[in-house]
C-alpha cells in the first residue's frame, strides 16, 4: 500500500517508518545489514531512504531501496533532494524509483554538499522543495510528501513564512509532512496548530531522533538547528565524558517519554531518524508495544 494511503486508512494507529541512509564503506554496509535484520522484525509500517543532495549518491540510494523493498520486501519511500539538479537528472531518478515499484517519493531540497569543490548547480536546477514538488506532480503519478520545521528551517525568514511554504507544499501534491527532529514537543503541537490554522490538513508526523552519541548531537544540531532544552543539555552534562552506553541509555528514555507524550496527543505516526543505527529505536518501539502505546 503506498505511504500516503497508510496515513490516510490508519485511523487511530500511528503509523511508525524508519529512516536509513546508503552506507559508505564496506563495514558500514555489514553493520547495516545487522541493523535491519534488527529493524525489519521491530513494530513498523514502512522504511525510507534518504537521498545524498546533488545525487552524488544516488546508485547507493538506489541499491538500499532495492535490498530492503526487492530483497527484504518491505514498504519503501524513496527520497529526492532535488538541489543542483536538472529536469532530466530529476527524470532519471524517478524513472529509476518507478522502474524499481516505489509508490511514494519524499520531495525535499536538500543542502549544498559542504566541502564538495565538484559540486555544480544545473543552471535550470529547480529552487525548492515546491518547485520540485509540483514538476513531479505534473509528470508523474507518485504519492508525495514533504519536510515541515516545527521550529522553523534553518534558513527561514521567519516559522511563520516557513508554515506557508508547508501550505504551498501541500497545495503543490505533498500529501503528508515529515517533520524535523525536536526535542521539545511543544514546538511540535504549536507548528501543527499554525499549519491547521492557515488550511494545512494533511497528516503531519513527528520526527524522532534518539541520542545516540553527543558528537552528532553536536554535528545535527549545527547543521538542523532543533535547539536542546536545558534539562536534556543537563541530563547529558551529568553523565561522565567515557560512557558511550550511558548516552545511549539517557537517549533512549528520553525519546520514549517524548514519543509517549506525542501518542497520547494522538500524533498519526512516528518517523525516527535511525541514523543506521538499531538498538536504540528498537527498544524504543518494544517499550512502546509493550505499554500498549503501539
Ligand atoms: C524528514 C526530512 C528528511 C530529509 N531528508 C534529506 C535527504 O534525504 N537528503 C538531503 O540532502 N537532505 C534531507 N533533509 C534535509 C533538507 O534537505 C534540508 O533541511 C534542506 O535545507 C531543506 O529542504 P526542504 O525540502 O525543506 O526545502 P525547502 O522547502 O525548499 O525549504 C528550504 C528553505 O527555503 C524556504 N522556502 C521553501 N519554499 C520556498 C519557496 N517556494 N519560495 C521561497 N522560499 C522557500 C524555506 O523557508 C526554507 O528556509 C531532510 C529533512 C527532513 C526534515
Amino acid at each position: 500500500m503506498s505511504v500516503a494511503n497508510l496515513y490516510k486508512d490508519a485511523g487511530d494507529k500511528p503509523i511508525i517508518s524508519f529512516e536509513f541512509f546508503r552506507a559508505k564503506t564496506e563495514k558500514a554496509e555489514q553493520n547495516l545489514e545487522k541493523v535491519l535484520d534488527l529493524l525489519s522484525e521491530t513494530k513498523h509500517d514502512y522504511m525510507s531512504v534518504t537521498f545524498g543532495a546533488g545525487g552524488s549518491t544516488r546508485e547507493g540510494s538506489y541499491e538500499l531501496i532495492d535490498k530492503l523493498k526487492n530483497d527484504r520486501g518491505l514498504n519503501v519511500v524513496a527520497y529526492i533532494a532535488g538541489i543542483g539538479l536538472g529536469p532530466d537528472d530529476l527524470t532519471e531518478v524517478l524513472d529509476k524509483f518507478k522502474n524499481q515499484g516505489i509508490e511514494t517519493v519524499f520531495v525535499i531540497q536538500g543542502d549544498e554538499p559542504q566541502g564538495d569543490v565538484a559540486f555544480q548547480s544545473h543552471p535550470d536546477a529547480l529552487a525548492h522543495a515546491t518547485d520540485l514538488l509540483a514538476f513531479i506532480k505534473d509528470r508523474y503519478d507518485f504519492r508525495l510528501g514533504a519536510a515541515g520545521y516545527p521550529e522553523g528551517h534553518i534558513n527561514a525568514e521567519s516559522l511563520e513564512k516557513d508554515i506557508e511554504y508547508a501550505k504551498l507544499k501541500q497545495d503543490n501534491g505533498a500529501e503528508y509532512i515529515v517533520a524535523q527532529y525536536f526535542y521539545d514537543n511543544r514546538f511540535f503541537y504549536d507548528y501543527v496548530d499554525r499549519c491547521r490554522a492557515i488550511g494545512v490538513t494533511i497528516p503531519i508526523i513527528p520526527g524522532i531522533m534518539p541520542i545516540y552519541t553527543v558528537k552528532l548531537l553536536e554535528i545535527l544540531t549545527s547543521v538542523c538547528g532543533s535547539s536542546l532544552p536545558d534539562d536534556v543539555r543537563n541530563g547529558l552534562d551529568s553523565i561522565p565524558a567515557d560512557d558511550k552506553e550511558g548516552v545511549v541509555q539517557f537517549g533512549i528514555e528520553l525519546a520514549t517519554q517524548q514519543c509517549r507524550e506525542l501518542l497520547k496527543h494522538g500524533v498519526p505516526g512516528l518517523h525516527f531518524y535511525t541514523m543506521n543505527r538499531g538498538k536504540s529505536v528498537n527498544g524504543i518501539v518494544n517499550t512502546l508495544q509493550n505499554e500498549g502505546l503501539l
